[in-house]
C-alpha cells in the first residue's frame, strides 16, 4: 500500500511564481489577510491532514463501503470519516472561502483548489461529503433570502450540517426538463415536496446532525420542461425560520447504490413524501440557481481529476523506480542488480511524463480557473469582473470534461505501470481506475460538457470566453518571442490558437446548417481545445520557471516535462481536428437499422 505525499512545491510554483496569487490578492475583498506567511501556513496544514488523516483511510473505506439499516433508515461511513470529518470542521476547512458574516474566513476561492485537490489524492470519497456542501454553500449564498442564509448557510459553513444537490430521477439525468418531482404551496409558505430522487451523493450519512438537500421540483402551474423548475431546501431536520432544529422532515434514504468505486462515498435514493422544503430564488427559475451550484460543483469535480492524477502518478513514479524488471535496450543500467529498475524503459517513460505533464499542466489549468472565481466575485472593477465571469464560463466545462477524462487515462496508466501488481486490489491503484470512472458521468456527463462548451459558452455567446481566452495566448506569445528559453514552444502553441480561432468558425458555419453539427463536433472540439489550453500552461510553466528563483533541477524538469508535452501530446490536435472537421455524415450516414 502506497503513501501520499502532498506535491507542494508544484502547488507553491502554480500558485506564487505561475499565477501571481499573492499580489493579485491583495487587490481583492478578502484577499488582503492571504499574505504568503498565511497561505503557506494553510497549504502546509492542508498537507498534513490530508496525509495523515484521509489517505490512511482510502484503502479502508473502499473496501468498508458505506451501509444502511433500513429499519432506522440511517446510513453509517466507513471507520474513521466521522472523526477525520471532526477534525476537518475543527480546523476550520468548512468555512475557508465562505463570508465572514456566515461564520467563513473569506478567503480567496483559489485558496480552496490546493486543499481540494490534497482532499482528493487523499481520499477521493471522504472529499465529497464536504464538496456537495461548498456547492450548496453558494447557491443559499447568491440565491437564498436572508433568513435562509442565517438558518442553513450558516450551520454548513460552520461544518454542523452538509449540502446535498438533488436534481436526477430515474428517468431524468442529463435531460432535467424531464423531472416529475413536486412542489405544493402550504399557507404557512412552506411547499409539500414529493417525488424520488436516486444517485443522491452524500443523501445520508452520520457526518452530521442535519443534512440540507436542495432539490429541483416542479409547482402546480410549472410550463413544462427547464423552464418549469424550481429549486427547494429540503432539510433532513425541519428548521424554523429562527434556524431552531425541529423534528425530522419526510424525507428518508430507501436504499443505496451499490457501485463500481468512490465506494466510500455514500449514493442513496432520497423518498421526498410530503417533505416540508422552502422555495429558494423565483419560482420556475430553479435551474439558473442551481447552475450557480453547477459551476462550483464542475470546477470540483475537474480538481478530483487532478487529484487522481497526482495520486496515481506518485505511485507509479515510486514503483518504477524499484521494480526490476528486464535490462535496458542498450545495455545493463545497473550491472549490480538482477534487472534494470521499470523506470529506464522507454515506454514506462512514456506513460510516467504521461502522468507527469498532466498533472502539472491540469493543475496550472484548474487553478487558474480558480482565480478567476476570485476575480469574477470580486475584482474592484465591474469591467474587470465581466471579463473573469464570461472567461469561466467558457473554461469550466473544458475543466470537468478533460481533467476527468485525463484522470481516467492515468490511472489506466497506474495500473499498467504496476502491470499484474496494478489490477490486484492490493497495491492499491486499481482503486483510482475505479474510483476515476464516476468524474466523467457525474455533474454531467464529458458529452454534455462538451455541448456546454459548444453550444452554449461558444454559439450562443459569439464565442466571447474563447476571445477572451486567446487574446491572453496571443499575448502571452507576443511578450515571449524573444525569449530563447521558449522558441521551441511559442510558434506551434500560437499555430494552435489560430486553428482552434478557424476550427470555431468552421464548426459555427455548419451549424447554421444543421445543429446537429454542434453534437457531432463538440468532444472532439472539448479535447483540442483542452490540449491547447494545457499547452499555453506548460509554455507559461516554462516562462514562470526560468524567472523565478527554484533551484536549475526544477527549471530543466519543466521545460523538458514541457518539450514531451508539445512533442508528444500536442499532436493529439491532429487527431482531433481531423476528426471534428469530418462532420455530421460520418456519424450519421448510418441508418439505425443497420447497426446490427
Ligand atoms: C456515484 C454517482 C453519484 C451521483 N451524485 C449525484 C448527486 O449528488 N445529485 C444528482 O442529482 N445526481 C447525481 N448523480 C447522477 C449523475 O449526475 C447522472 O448519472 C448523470 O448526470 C448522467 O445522467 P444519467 O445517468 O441519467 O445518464 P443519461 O442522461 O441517460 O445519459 C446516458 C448517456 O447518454 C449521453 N447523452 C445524453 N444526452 C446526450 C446528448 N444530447 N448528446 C450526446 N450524448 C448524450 C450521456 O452523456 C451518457 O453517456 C450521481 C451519479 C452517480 C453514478
Amino acid at each position: 500500500m502506497t503513501t501520499y505525499k502532498a506535491p507542494l512545491a508544484d502547488i507553491r510554483f502554480v500558485m506564487f511564481d505561475l499565477l501571481k496569487v499573492e499580489a493579485e490578492y491583495q487587490r481583492l475583498p478578502g484577499g488582503e489577510n492571504a499574505t504568503r506567511d498565511i497561505v503557506d501556513a494553510i497549504l502546509d496544514e492542508a498537507a498534513r491532514f490530508s496525509e495523515q488523516v484521509l489517505a490512511p483511510l482510502n484503502a479502508s473505506g473502499d473496501e468498508e463501503g458505506c451501509h444502511l439499516d433500513k429499519a432506522t433508515a440511517t446510513v453509517t461511513t466507513p471507520k474513521g470519516f466521522k472523526e477525520a470529518y471532526a477534525t476537518y470542521v475543527a480546523g476550520g476547512w468548512s468555512g475557508l472561502t465562505a463570508p465572514e458574516q456566515y461564520g467563513g474566513q473569506h478567503l480567496p476561492e483559489s485558496i480552496g483548489a490546493p486543499l481540494k485537490e490534497m482532499l482528493d489524492s487523499a481520499n477521493l470519497s471522504w472529499g465529497n461529503f464536504p464538496l456537495l456542501s461548498h456547492g450548496a454553500s453558494e447557491a443559499l449564498r447568491q440565491h437564498g433570502e436572508e433568513w435562509q442564509r442565517q438558518a442553513f448557510l450558516k450551520p454548513i459553513v460552520e461544518g454542523r450540517w452538509t449540502g446535498t444537490m438533488c436534481l436526477t430521477e430515474s428517468h431524468c439525468g442529463s435531460d432535467l426538463g424531464l423531472l416529475k418531482s413536486r412542489a405544493e404551496p402550504q399557507a404557512n409558505g412552506t411547499y409539500s415536496i414529493s417525488g424520488t430522487k436516486i444517485f443522491i451523493t452524500a443523501g445520508e450519512h452520520d457526518l452530521t446532525e442535519n443534512i440540507v438537500h436542495l432539490v429541483l421540483a416542479r409547482l402546480p402551474d410549472a410550463p413544462p420542461g427547464v423552464k418549469g423548475i424550481s429549486l427547494f431546501i429540503v432539510p433532513k431536520y425541519k428548521v424554523e425560520q429562527s434556524g431552531q432544529m425541529g423534528e425530522r422532515n419526510a424525507v428518508t434514504c430507501g436504499a443505496i447504490e451499490h457501485k463500481m468505486g468512490i465506494k466510500a462515498s455514500v449514493t442513496c435514493v432520497m423518498n421526498f413524501d410530503g417533505a416540508e422544503g422552502w422555495l429558494i430564488g423565483p419560482p420556475n427559475r430553479g435551474l439558473m440557481a442551481m447552475f450557480t451550484m453547477m459551476n462550483t460543483a464542475r470546477l470540483a469535480v475537474g480538481i478530483q481529476g487532478l487529484g487522481i492524477i497526482e495520486r496515481g502518478y506518485q505511485d507509479s513514479l515510486a514503483y518504477a523506480r524499484d521494480r526490476l524488471q528486464m535490462r535496458s535496450l542498450s545495455g545493463a543500467r545497473f550491472p549490480d542488480k538482477p534487472a534494470d529498475p521499470l523506470i529506464v524503459h522507454p515506454d514506462i517513460r512514456r506513460m510516467l511524463l504521461t502522468q507527469k505533464a498532466f498533472a502539472e499542466g491540469c493543475r496550472a489549468l484548474s487553478y487558474y480557473a480558480a482565480t478567476q472565481v476570485d476575480l469574477a466575485e470580486r475584482a474592484p472593477d465591474a469591467d474587470e469582473r465581466k471579463r473573469a465571469d464570461e472567461l469561466l464560463s467558457f473554461i469550466i466545462p473544458i475543466v470537468k470534461g478533460l481533467l476527468t477524462e485525463l484522470a481516467n487515462e492515468c490511472a489506466y496508466h497506474a495500473v499498467q505501470i504496476f502491470g499484474g501488481h496494478g489490477y490486484i486490489r492490493e497495491t492499491g491503484v486499481e482503486q483510482y481506475a475505479r474510483d476515476a470512472r464516476i468524474t466523467t458521468i457525474y455533474e454531467g456527463t464529458t458529452q454534455i460538457q462538451a455541448l456546454d462548451l459548444l453550444g452554449r459558452k461558444i454559439m450562443q455567446t459569439q464565442g466571447v470566453g474563447l476571445r477572451h481566452f486567446l487574446e491572453e495566448i496571443s499575448a502571452f506569445c507576443h511578450a515571449q518571442a524573444q525569449n530563447a528559453a521558449l522558441s521551441e514552444f511559442i510558434a506551434p502553441l500560437a499555430i494552435a490558437a489560430k486553428e482552434w480561432a478557424d476550427l470555431t468558425q468552421e464548426v459555427g458555419k455548419r451549424a447554421l446548417a444543421n445543429p446537429d453539427e454542434i453534437g457531432a463536433a463538440a468532444v472532439d472540439y472539448l479535447f483540442y481545445s483542452g490540449y491547447v489550453a494545457l499547452a499555453y500552461f506548460w509554455a507559461r510553466s516554462v516562462a514562470a520557471a526560468e524567472d523565478s528563483a527554484h533551484p536549475a533541477d526544477f527549471k530543466n524538469a519543466k521545460r523538458l516535462t514541457a518539450s514531451f508535452y508539445f512533442a508528444r501530446i500536442l499532436p493529439r490536435t491532429r487527431t482531433h481536428a481531423q476528426a471534428l472537421r469530418a462532420g455530421l455524415e460520418t456519424l450519421m450516414g448510418m441508418p439505425d437499422a443497420q447497426f446490427g
